[in-house]
């Protein structure tokens, strides 16, 4: 997390390194059907409860008694109901091209074929045991110096090793990201990296799960240890001392928290000034061996997110023997690659991760095959994917819904009664210049550099699909910014504002019943869909986007006393969610989750006046027995319906900047007064809050 990440509605699903871990691979059983007129499923309710005291509950309750996880799923709700089923779409897609591969005349859908194809294929995989990494083993194994150290390090950084697919590298990441001052052109960026913990408190905390979790950690890194050479006595001690080097690492890393401030993860350096934080590395050899010319002199400039890890990266470097390193390194590599090598690879690595996520068994194996597609390729598969899931008229009715949704907020900017004019037109300037992105991109991306032949095992196909992205975002550094580019994949049940474009993202994958159906009444999708969009567009105006102005630069179009009014209303919001309990003893992390927990708030907000200038002035009809507003909160709660395994919601509290389900409903409804009328709440109710109390920002 590194740069600034996108900010989605979701979890974005973790990459392939992490995919085992799988914090969002929750997963629906049976689909309850939708009923077509008011979308509200009453069976799902539980209305022994009152609504104002415990709304999450009150829709969704029934459902919360009866809902069992799957064994190979960390969670079930909603979403993963719609992710269950675009899979499925994608696996008609996924088998169609690799019973065609042998006569497909278009060398990209022949690619999809051969992939999956060799994924599938568990028998050789089996069979090859560790050989597809036994070259990378063997370059680790003749490390002697720190010169050769850093060879490897630019080795891992253009195989993506440490960041799943895309730029990553171990112990610190390189990767593209617009200039913050210049946001129409990319600049380099080298950040915090190299844990194998989920961050890094989880090397501090002193809790006996968390010391439970450190030595499962240690456990798994002595079988791997072992696995590729190691005696066990070996092992072991190579496994601490492993520890030993990432807690230091962990300690000089930023908290998620920190990294919330665009500007303290923003430092414009030359590779001269680089080269006197971390001496220890030649830069000029390390860009040119990462193949990043534009980097390969001392008067290049990029970002260095976080100095003070780098410093402790040189440090390492000079002090870590260097059979700690490459045990450090051998290790990594294994873990990365372990889930598509043999069985007991990938069981060593299933043991570890499930301690995270509480999954019991593993998916099955064209889930997972379909994952990396989608990862790799997923604009390939995209493409055919949506012209069988995605009807032109859902994208023309969600086009419209944005724009209702950008009026009103646009009305409410400049009623707003504690902005300054100023503000409120610097503010509208930049609600106007945002861009939407609907469905699937405009362009499709070209993969025709990607290698991907007959004969090549599953394995080799991923670092080459790894290797294909790393080149493509590297070379971009000091180019323009492509704004037609997609951080998301069509099939993806998630969507983003990716604050230095200034756009939102709505991937054609999360446009599906029951989130968007376009045979369900206005109020529940403007509740449901209408909430996301709302969402995305917040958040360039919480805390961390309204830092950033309309072209995407980190520049500050606030009045000072404006932005002390947000910053008070803000810290209402933190200490509202400070007082949620997310699992157990957890408490939600106030801090952590503010951006995501004022884009629920406003986003909600804004659909619910949306939805409600959609009707033109007529009343909404009683349907089933609800009242439009009635329907319209349903639709937003029943969208949240999500049952996650214990071990899942922990790992979430302490690293996901959403809020758990429950609170993304009772904590959003109680903050709106819209809500309290809509079913009648009084002073005294748990979710009603005096005037005063809320904090009313947008
Ligand atoms: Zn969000």
């Amino acid at each position: 997390m590194k740069r600034m990440e996108p900010h989605s509605i979701l979890r974005p699903a973790p990459a392939l390194a992490l995919a085992a871990i799988a914090l969002l691979a929750f997963a629906g059983v049976a689909t309850v059907a939708i009923a077509q007129t008011s979308g509200v499923n009453k069976a799902n309710m539980d209305t022994s409860v009152s609504p104002c005291q415990d709304f999450y509950r009150y829709t969704n309750g029934k459902w919360m008694d009866s809902a069992v996880i799957p064994p190979s799923y960390t969670g079930i709700g909603a979403a993963r109901e719609i992710a269950d089923k675009n899979q499925d779409i994608l696996r008609q897609v996924l088998e169609k091209a690799a019973a065609n591969v042998a006569t497909e005349k278009d060398p990209t859908q022949k690619k999809v074929g051969l992939f999956y194809t060799a994924l599938m294929d568990s028998a050789s995989a089996d069979k090859a045991g560790a050989a597809p990494i036994a070259e990378e083993l063997k370059t680790i194994a003749a490390i002697k110096t720190p010169a050769d150290l850093r060879t490897e390090f630019a080795r891992l950084a253009k195989m993506g090793v440490g960041a799943g697919f895309g730029p990553g590298g171990m112990p610190f990441r390189i990767g593209a990201e617009p200039d913050r001052d210049n946001s129409a052109v990319n600049i380099g960026t080298i950040s915090q990296g190299g844990l194998g913990l989920p961050e890094r408190d989880f090397y501090f905390r002193q809790d006996p799960k968390s010391a439970a979790i450190r030595d499962a950690y240690v456990t798994y890194m002595t079988k791997t240890l072992q696995k590729t050479g190691d005696d066990e006595a070996t092992a072991k001690k190579n496994a601490d001392a492993i520890l030993k080097l990432e807690t230091t690492l962990a300690d000089s890393s930023m908290s998620r928290v920190a990294m919330r401030d665009p500007h303290a993860i923003f430092h414009r350096t030359t590779v001269k000034e680089l080269g006197a934080l971390c001496p220890a590395i030649d830069w000029t050899a390390y860009f040119n061996e990462v193949g990043i010319t534009v980097l390969a002199s001392p008067t290049a400039t990029l970002n260095v997110a976080q100095p003070m890890f780098m410093r402790q990266v040189n440090t390492l470097v000079t002090s870590t023997p260097i059979e700690t390193w490459r045990a450090y390194l051998r290790f990594h590599v294994t873990r990365v690659a372990a889930p598509w090598l043999s069985t007991d690879f990938f069981m060593d690595n299933f043991a570890y991760s499930s301690l995270l996520s509480g999954q019991k068994e593993p998916q099955t194996r064209w889930k997972r095959a379909s994952q990396v597609l989608d990862f790799t390729m997923g604009e390939a598969v995209g493409k055919a994917w949506v012209a069988v899931a995605f009807p032109p008229e859902s994208k023309a009715r969600v086009q419209e819904m944005v724009t209702n949704l950008h009026a009103v907020l646009n009305d409410r900017i400049a009623s707003s009664p504690w902005m300054s004019e100023a503000t409120k037109k610097q503010a509208a300037v930049k609600l106007n210049a945002i861009l939407r992105k609907i469905g699937y991109p405009d362009t499709w991306r070209d993969y025709s550099a990607m290698k991907i032949e007959p004969g090549m095992s599953g394995a080799q196909m991923i670092r080459s699909a790894a290797a294909f992205e790393v080149n493509r975002r590297l070379s971009q550094i000091n180019k323009p910014v492509d704004r037609g580019e997609w951080g998301m994949t069509p099939p993806t049940v998630n969507a983003y504002y990716n604050p230095t474009v200034n756009e939102i993202v709505f991937p054609a994958g999360i446009l599906q019943p029951p989130y968007f159906d376009p045979k369900a009444d206005e109020a529940f999708n403007y509740g449901a869909v209408g909430s996301v969009i709302g969402h995305e567009t917040t958040h360039g105006f919480d805390d961390e986007g309204r830092q950033f102005d309309a072209q995407g630069n980190l520049k500050d179009w606030w009045t000072a006393d404006d932005a002390a009014k947000f910053k008070d209303k803000a810290q209402k919001v933190v200490d509202q969610y400070n007082g949620y309990v997310a699992v157990d003893t957890l408490h939600v992390n106030g801090r952590l989750t503010l951006g995501e927990n004022i884009a629920d708030i406003g986003g909600l907000t804004i659909a619910f006046h949306a939805w409600q200038r959609s009707l033109h002035g007529k009343p909404a009809p009683v349907i089933d027995g609800f009242t439009g507003e009635q329907r319209f909160f349903l639709g937003y709660a029943s969208e949240w319906r999500r049952k996650l395994r214990p071990e899942s919601m922990r790992t979430a509290a302490l690293t996901d900047p959403h809020s758990p389900a429950e609170w993304r409903v009772n904590g959003v409804v109680s903050d709106m007064p819209e809500f309290y009328k809509a079913f009648s709440c009084k002073s005294g109710d748990a979710l009603v809050k005096a005037d005063g109390q809320r904090p009313d920002i947008w």
